[in-house]
C-alpha cells in the first residue's frame, strides 16, 4: 500500500479520490487551501487514521514539499477551476495552474514518485472535430480573451509532465476530464448540472445560455475516480494522455428539460445570452465529445453510467443537502 498525496483533495473530485484511495488501503495526505473546496467534503473521512489533512496552498513551495515528503504517488488535482472563475481572475489561474505543477513534478523526479495530472477537455479549445482524440490539435482563441487561459494553463502542465517523463523517465499519467459530475459538486463556478438541479429544486427558472444547442458529455465522479486509480496501477499508461469522460452527448436544452422532468419541478427553461454570465467577449465551444478508445484499450473500462442515473444521484444528493441546511 502506498503513501499518496492528493492536492485539491477537499474539492469535488479530490474528496472522492481520497475516499477511494483510503478504501484501497493507502495512506493519504490531502493538501488544499479550501479556495473552491470545502472541509465538509471530507466529513466522512476526517477521522480516518490513514488520512492527514493539510490546510495550505500548492503555491507555497515549503507547504508543497512538506506534504509531498515520502509520497509514492502524487495526484495533482488542485487548480483554479471553472471557466467563469478563470475569466474573472486570470492572474490567479496562471499562478495556481502552472508554477506549482512544475515544483511538484520536480519533487516527484527526485524520489521517482508516480504522478497523476488532472487536465481538462478545455485543452482542445475550439477544435471543430465531432469527437476529440488525444492526438488532435489544440485550438485556442486569442490571448486577449481570458477564457482560454484555463485550457492553455493546463496544456502547459501537460507539456511539463510529458517533458519530465521523456527526459527523466518520471511515470506520469495525464487525465483529460470531460464534465465530471456527482454529489458534492457545486454550481458556483459555472458547472452546469449542479446549477440546473439547484434552480429546478428551488423552483427558479433554469437558465440556458445562448440557443441551448451546445452539446456536452457527462461522467459520474465514482467512475472517473476508478479510471484514475486503474491508470495509476497500469504501468503501460505512464507517459500518456487519456480522455476520461462519458461519450454520449446531450444538448444543454435537452439537459435542462430532463432535469425539470426528473425533479418534477414547475420551473421553466429560459434562454439568456452568454454576455450576462461571462461578459461580452466570451466564446463558447459548441460541442465537446471525447473519443475514449485509448482509455478503454488501456484499462478495459470507460465511464458508462447512463445520464439518467447520474442525474438521479445528483438530485438525491442535492435534496439531502437542502434538507440538512433547513
Ligand atoms: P474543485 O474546485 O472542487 O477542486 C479543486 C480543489 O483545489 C479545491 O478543493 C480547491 O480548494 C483546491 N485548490 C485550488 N487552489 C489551490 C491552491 N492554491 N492550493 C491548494 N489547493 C487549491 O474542482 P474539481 O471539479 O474537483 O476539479 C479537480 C481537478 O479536475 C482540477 O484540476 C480541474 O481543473 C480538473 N477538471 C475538473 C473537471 C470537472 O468536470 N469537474 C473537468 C475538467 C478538469
Amino acid at each position: 500500500m502506498a503513501r499518496c498525496l492528493v492536492t485539491g483533495g477537499a474539492g469535488f473530485i479530490g474528496s472522492h479520490l481520497a475516499g477511494r484511495l483510503l478504501d484501497g488501503g493507502h495512506d493519504v495526505v490531502v493538501l488544499d487551501n479550501l479556495s473552491t473546496g470545502r472541509k465538509s467534503n471530507l466529513d466522512r473521512l476526517i477521522d480516518h487514521p490513514r488520512l492527514r489533512f493539510v490546510s495550505g496552498s500548492i503555491t507555497d513551495p515549503l507547504a508543497a514539499a512538506e506534504a509531498a515528503r515520502g509520497a509514492e504517488a502524487i495526484y495533482h488535482l488542485a487548480a483554479a477551476v471553472g471557466v467563469k472563475l478563470v475569466a474573472d481572475d486570470p492572474v490567479r489561474t496562471i499562478e495556481t495552474n502552472i508554477y506549482p505543477t512544475d515544483q511538484l513534478l520536480r519533487l516527484a523526479v527526485q524520489s521517482g514518485t508516480k504522478f497523476f495530472l488532472a487536465s481538462t477537455s478545455e485543452v482542445f479549445g475550439k477544435n471543430p472535430k465531432d469527437r476529440w482524440n488525444e492526438e488532435d490539435d489544440l485550438q485556442f482563441g486569442p490571448t486577449s480573451r481570458p477564457r482560454w487561459a484555463y485550457g492553455a494553463s493546463k496544456a502547459i502542465d501537460e507539456f511539463l509532465a510529458l517533458a519530465y517523463h521523456q527526459q527523466f523517465g518520471l511515470p506520469v499519467v495525464i487525465g483529460r476530464f470531460f464534465n465530471v459530475v456527482g454529489p458534492r459538486q457545486v454550481g458556483d463556478y459555472g458547472m452546469v448540472i449542479p446549477r440546473f438541479v439547484g434552480q429546478a429544486l428551488r423552483g427558479e427558472p433554469l437558465v440556458v445560455y445562448d440557443d441551448g444547442k451546445q452539446e456536452r458529455c457527462f461522467a459520474h465522479v465514482s467512475e472517473v475516480v476508478e479510471c484514475i486509480v486503474s491508470l495509476m496501477e497500469t504501468p503501460g499508461a505512464a507517459g500518456q494522455v487519456f480522455n476520461i469522460g462519458g461519450d454520449e452527448p446531450i444538448s444543454m436544452r435537452q439537459l435542462a428539460e430532463e432535469i425539470v422532468r426528473r425533479t418534477g419541478s414547475a420551473s421553466k427553461v429560459v434562454f439568456r445570452p452568454y454576455d450576462e454570465a461571462y461578459g461580452h467577449r466570451f466564446e463558447d465551444v459548441r460541442r465537446r465529445v471525447p473519443d475514449v478508445s485509448r482509455l478503454e484499450r488501456t484499462i478495459g473500462r470507460k465511464p458508462s453510467l447512463p445520464l439518467g442515473e447520474i442525474l438521479d444521484d445528483v438530485i438525491r444528493a442535492t435534496r439531502e443537502t437542502i434538507a440538512e441546511s433547513e
